[in-house]
């Protein structure tokens, strides 16, 4: 890939590429909905992200170059504060002018951009795009940032720049991920471990369902709101910070609290979800990869019976998933509604699984969904 975006790099601006640089997408393995809850998430680093090439120019001006867009841009260095209409290059420029509010001279770059992560879909590829942006110039540069000072910024760019109200865990996951690692994260402290994921005779297959999540921003904020309701409930009686203070027998001992069976549901999810994250840490130490298997179908099955965020299209995933013999574990991940699912398939089946899914995809949902295998990759890396 690195030869071939060079080349590409050649063709747009008839020079070459002075650095390369590639940042992973990212999923998250277990603890779906909860980071808002006070709990744990699990993401790990995936071998599907971006590519960017960069080389300095002399006419004070950005210019930015996508394979996957048409649409090419050029900022005059000094108007790099100003956000560019929908355009996907608000992405970088957001970047940049995080980096020169903060006082860092950057001027006059031409950028190639390349990413095979499936855009759109909870995989990340806006996160990847942005500490792409950031881990390139803080290397080139020799910035001086942390990755965690990266992470911030890229964050900064989507809430502030791009204007989307999300949380940490997509920048965090993508600059800290580690090959055949996973990230016990919890979003609120930043405080992390590592567990290794020894994945053995396994692959993590993903499964784009190509539904678009239309759902997903006014049920997250439902969701949100729910959570709230039973923590209020929960705090006539205990005093409690947020859902996952709560173990699940702790939780019991206080349920009787929580009236409406949607609300209780909706708890019920967050405690126990919380808890998979614990066992599953516990099981990945082990080596155990089937109990983890386990946990990840018990995990969908929550989202989608009590929590209430999964759909047709990623139940369609997780059913034919649970009675195909190779794969040991399946669930939804991200926010829900459509995006993407997760499976752990055995090595060499790969077109078995994806002929015996489509198949069954296309005859319920009347559609293909996109099968990618991936394994758990490393963070960004100048190549
Ligand atoms: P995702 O779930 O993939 O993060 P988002 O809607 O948050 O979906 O971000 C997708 C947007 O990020 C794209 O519409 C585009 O603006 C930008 N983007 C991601 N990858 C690339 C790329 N390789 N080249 C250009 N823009 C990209
Ligand atoms: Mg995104």
């Amino acid at each position: 890939m690195k030869l071939k975006l060079e080349e590409k790099f050649a063709g747009q601006y008839h020079k070459n590429a002075d650095a390369v640089y590639f940042t992973p997408g990212r999923v998250n393995l277990i603890g779906e909905h909860i980071d808002y809850n006070g709990g744990l998430v699990m993401p790990c680093a995936i071998t599907l992200g971006t590519w960017i090439a960069i080389a300095p120019n002399a006419d004070h001006k950005f210019r930015f170059k996508s394979l996957n867009f048409d649409a090419q841009t050029e900022v005059e260095s000094n108007k790099i504060h100003e956000k560019n209409g929908s355009l996907w290059a608000n992405y970088p420029i957001g970047v940049i002018n995080e980096f020169i509010k903060d006082g860092k001279e950057i001027t006059g770059l031409d950028f190639l951009y390349y990413g095979n992560i499936p855009i759109g879909s909870g995989l990340s590829s806006s996160a990847s795009i942005e500490i792409a942006t950031a881990f390139a110039l803080n290397h080139y540069f020799n910035l001086g940032y942390d990755k965690l000072d990266l992470v911030k910024i890229a964050k900064r760019v989507e809430n502030d720049f791009i204007g989307l109200n999300s949380g940490i865990m997509d920048q965090f996951a993508v600059a800290f991920g580690e090959q055949d690692k996973a990230i016990v994260l919890d979003c609120e402290s930043l405080k992390y471990k590592m567990v290794d994921v020894n994945l053995g005779n396994y692959v993590l297959a993903i499964i784009n369902t190509k539904k678009p999540r239309e759902l997903a921003d006014s049920k997250y904020n439902e969701r949100v709101q729910e959570c709230q309701t039973a923590l209020t409930l929960l705090n006539e009686e205990i005093k409690l910070n947020n859902l996952c203070e709560l173990t699940a027998e702790k939780f019991a001992l206080h349920n009787h609290l929580i009236k409406d069976e949607t609300v209780l549901n909706r708890a019920t999810h967050v405690v126990k979800e919380n808890d998979r994250v614990h066992l599953a840490a516990k099981a990945l130490n082990s080596g155990a990869l089937e109990e983890f298997g386990r946990l990840m179908y018990a995990s969908h099955q929550s989202l989608k019976e009590l929590y209430e965020v999964s759909g047709k299209e990623l139940d369609t995933v997780v059913d034919f998933c649970s009675g195909y013999e190779h794969v040991i574990g399946a669930r939804m991940t991200g926010a829900g509604f459509g995006g993407c699912a997760i499976a752990l398939l055995k090595k060499g089946f790969e077109e078995d699984f994806a002929k015996g899914l489509t198949d069954y995809y296309v005859e319920r949902i009347g559609y293909s969904a996109e099968i990618y295998v991936s394994e758990i990759g490393n963070g960004p890396v100048r190549l």
